[in-house]
This record gives C-alpha cells, sequence and structure tokens, in this order.
C-alpha cells in the first residue's frame, strides 16, 4: 500500500523508464537480444526506447568509448530529462575492458556519474536486466521526488563541470 507521494511517484518512475541506448560496439549486441522477444525488456514497463535524450531517463551505454567520445557522452547526458539513471553495461563501459589503451575511455565515469556498473565482456542479457532493475529499485526506494536539488547531487555534478 503506497501512503507516500514520493512512494506514488517512485512506483510510477519504476515501471515507465525510458531507456537510452548509447551503444558503440559489441555489448551493444547483447542489448538487441535484451530488447527481442526472448528477454523482452518490455516486460519490465520500458519498451519504449529514444534516440533523444530529452525523452529519456535512463542512459545505458554499452562498448567501448573512445576518449574522443567522452564530450558527446556528456552533453548526451546533460541534455537528459531529471532524474536521470546511467547504466554502464560491460568491462569496456564501466572500465575500459581489455582496450587499456591511449585512445580509450577508462570509464565512463571518468565523465559522467554512473549509478550502476554491469559487469562482463560481453555481460549476459540476464545481467543487462539485473542491472536495469538495480536502477528500477534505485528509482522506486533511493530516489528523492527532487534530487536535482539536493546539494549532494549538485556537488556531484560540479566535480563533472555538469551544470
Ligand atoms: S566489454 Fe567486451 S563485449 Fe563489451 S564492448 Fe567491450 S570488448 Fe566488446
Amino acid at each position: 500500500m503506497t501512503t507516500r507521494l514520493d512512494q506514488l511517484v517512485g512506483l510510477a518512475r519504476k515501471n515507465s523508464l525510458w531507456p537510452l541506448p548509447f551503444a558503440t560496439s559489441c555489448c551493444g549486441i547483447e542489448f538487441m537480444s535484451t530488447m527481442a522477444a526472448h528477454y523482452d525488456l518490455a516486460r519490465f514497463g520500458m519498451e519504449r526506447l529514444s534516440f533523444s535524450p530529452r525523452q529519456s531517463d535512463m542512459l545505458m551505454v554499452m562498448g567501448t568509448i573512445a576518449k574522443k567520445m567522452g564530450p558527446v557522452l556528456q552533453e548526451v547526458y546533460s541534455q537528459m530529462a531529471e532524474p536521470r539513471w546511467v547504466l554502464a553495461v560491460g568491462a569496456c563501459a564501466s572500465s575500459g575492458g581489455i582496450f587499456d589503451t591511449y585512445s580509450v575511455l577508462q570509464g565512463i565515469d571518468k565523465v559522467i556519474p554512473v549509478d550502476v556498473y554491469v559487469p562482463g565482456c560481453p555481460p549476459r542479457p540476464e545481467q543487462i536486466i539485473d542491472g536495469v532493475m538495480k536502477i528500477q529499485e534505485l528509482a522506486h526506494k533511493h530516489e528523492p521526488l527532487r534530487r536535482r536539488n539536493l546539494p549532494e547531487y549538485q556537488e556531484l555534478l560540479a566535480k563533472y563541470g555538469i551544470e
């Protein structure tokens, strides 16, 4: 039984996340499988993929991210609707993976805040779904109504140079 407004809003957010896939390489293939009929991410209320940052609240980063793409990723993140969550899918997005080279970003948390990391190279669809369910839990139970007004959140964004 929902008794508080923030719990009600959390429940609605949890079951209507709009994902923005940011897929650059092989982990993106696992995402396609996650969205297809067998694993069917739509069961969680999120069949509506958005390719517009302004109409999405869960950024799923999948694949190797070159350092040159860092500013693009940050721009995409800053254009997303609040509250927004970030899922780093796979070893490359989480830490650079096997590509410890001059040109590869060693984890997207160098340029944007990450909420949940999904391990694996590539992670199986079940692991991606598990990561999504962790985001759902954050959205439902741990997200204040207006996170953007929290000093800690503003501090975090300032650390990344995001306004
Ligand atoms: S984590 Fe592995 S599967 Fe995923 S993008 Fe990197 S190399 Fe490819």
